[in-house]
């Protein structure tokens, strides 16, 4: 397991960083600390670290620097060469020292040589500049935390005259040290972000987190909340007695006592993970995690709107599925996709895995999300919001966390629901994308019938039409017998759509005059 945190210096990184590792029992990488060891070497070697004519000097401390970790009741201790350097490479003087020397490529092939290389022993929770992009680039969770750079510089100001601001809200510093630390963050960040090699910026499928206006804790459950195995990790543990602190060797919780009033354990009726009711939970809540995890209120409402919907549309246009038990597995997440003919198509489909007891998350087109009211619908149904002609990659990951948990999805590769023959379908293939990267089968289904409860032209939808419906055999990326991830996706896209195409035109063909 590796959680990526990168982001720019004040973010909250190294505190969000040390709560996940001791939440779940993760090793705690703290990258920053290392380029800032290298960067007082070099100081305390008497080198200028602007002058470009000290950079292969710098580089040789670098690979031959010995930069250790030791974890203490306080926090992580720094060594380097076997000096305590804990406090030193915090002082202003670093501060400024360590963007050049961490800009130089020589140092930072060194350092990531020792980052990945600590990671291959360990599970571990890493935080920097460039570890989703550079170092992990495939972590299984990564995170781009920013915050507006005033926020970021209180922080600071409060943790450098000893007070700590993700425990006291209401902490304060003194104005004119805010000032001096906001000037060296904005530099560092500029420094940081335009270098050459390896610039601060988030990967393509890093979540952004803005912790200006959110608590460290509720930045901590929403990294949480993005991947099952982390929450896994985070319920092994136990409940936490000191989200904070650092107690224990890297690797463990150091975990011991009960949980105490108001601890996230006790807030969610001790099962972690789940959703409390009417506790102001976000849309994106709903969107990552299990429906098993919804609060039994929205529970109900969604066994409410499927016996009524499932139950109306049945009697106005009677619908059946042949072969239904094909569509779930309660032992792994399916990806189900179908022909779309009209806004009926996912009903059935919902209904069915619903009473074989499986969850099905039907992806919707974000343009779906009216206002805030169809939003909290569909969040409710368990829809999972995608931008259509981009690459959504939180669609991705979000659809492959719930594949992952055993949950189907449910797409619709055409887009919009096709009318005719006769229009060309541009067949978007992420369906394809996500199923591979959840290792799930595809379900191919075809429906007939749907077009026509509206033909074109009529503006109202005509009642007691039959609807039918057909699910095949679901498709392993097993059994594509083709080499290479990219062709395979490329197979897998072009298979299911065309049995898709054959159990419509088997409808067709058993059901006359069904278009
Ligand atoms: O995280 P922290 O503020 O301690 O990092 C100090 C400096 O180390 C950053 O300003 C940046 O120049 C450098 N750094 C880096 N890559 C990392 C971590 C830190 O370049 N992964």
């Amino acid at each position: 397991m590796i959680v990526a945190i990168d982001g720019p210096a004040g973010s909250g990184k190294s505190t969000v960083a040390k709560a996940i590792a001791r939440r779940c029992g993760l090793t705690l990488l703290d990258t920053g600390a290392m380029y800032r060891s290298c960067a007082l070497l070099a100081v305390q070697a008497g080198l200028d670290v602007y002058d470009p004519a000290n950079t292969d000097a710098i580089v040789a401390i670098a690979r031959a620097a010995e930069i250790g970790f030791e974890q203490r009741d306080e926090g992580q201790g720094v060594f380097a060469n076997r000096q305590d350097v804990t406090v030193q490479i915090r002082t202003p003087e670093i501060d400024i020292a360590v963007s050049p020397v961490s800009a130089i490529a020589g140092v930072r092939e060194a350092m990531v040589a020792r980052q990945r290389a600590i990671a291959g022993n360990c599970n571990v929770v890493a935080e920097g500049r460039d570890i989703g992009t550079v170092v992990f680039p495939n972590a299984d969770v990564k995170v781009f935390l920013t915050a507006d750079p005033q926020a970021r510089a209180l922080r600071r100001a409060v943790q450098r005259a000893g007070g700590d601001a993700a425990k006291d809200t209401g902490a304060t510093a003194d104005q004119a040290s805010i000032d001096e630390i906001l000037a060296d963050i904005k530099r560092r960040d500029a420094y940081d972000s335009t270098r050459k090699v390896a610039p601060l910026k988030p990967a393509d499928d890093a979540v952004h987190i803005d912790s200006s206006i959110l608590s460290i804790d509720e930045v901590v459950e929403r990294i949480l909340s993005l991947d099952e195995g982390l929450r896994a990790l985070d319920a092994k543990a136990g409940p936490s007695d000191d989200v904070f602190g650092m107690k224990g060797p890297a690797g463990t919780s150091g975990r011991t006592k009960p949980a105490k009033s108001g601890t996230r354990a006790e807030k969610d009726g001790g099962i972690p993970g789940r959703l409390r009711a009417f506790g102001n939970n976000s849309f994106d809540d709903y969107y990552d995690h299990s429906m098993g995890d919804y609060p039994l209120p929205a529970k109900a409402f969604l066994g409410l709107v499927v016996i009524i919907v499932g139950g109306v549309t049945k009697m106005l246009w009677p619908w059946s599925i042949e072969d239904a038990g094909k569509l779930a597995d309660k032992s792994a997440g399916r990806m189900i996709i179908m022909n779309h003919g009209s806004l009926l198509d996912p009903i059935p489909i919902v209904v069915s895995c619903w009473m074989r007891g499986v969850s099905v998350r039907p992806v919707f087109k974000s343009e779906f999300n009216l206002n805030k009211l169809t939003t909290w619908f569909f969040s409710r149904v368990g829809g999972i919001p995608v931008n259509r002609g981009t690459a959504d990659m939180k669609a991705v990951r979000r659809t492959k966390a719930a594949l992952e948990r055993g949950e189907n999805i449910l797409i619709f590769p055409e887009g919009t629901r096709i009318k005719s023959d006769d229009e060309p379908a541009k067949i978007h293939g992420g369906f394809a994308l996500m199923a591979q990267l959840a290792k799930a089968s595809v379900v191919p289904v075809a429906i007939v019938g749907a077009r026509d409860l509206r033909p074109k032209g009529a503006s109202i939808p005509q009642f007691f039409k039959r609807v039918y419906l057909k699910a095949g055999d679901a498709i392993s990326f097993d059994s594509l017998n083709v080499k290479g991830k990219k062709q395979q996706a490329k197979a897998m896209e072009e298979l299911a759509m065309k049995k898709v195409v054959e159990l419509r035109d088997h409808l067709r063909a058993k059901h006359p005059g069904k278009m």
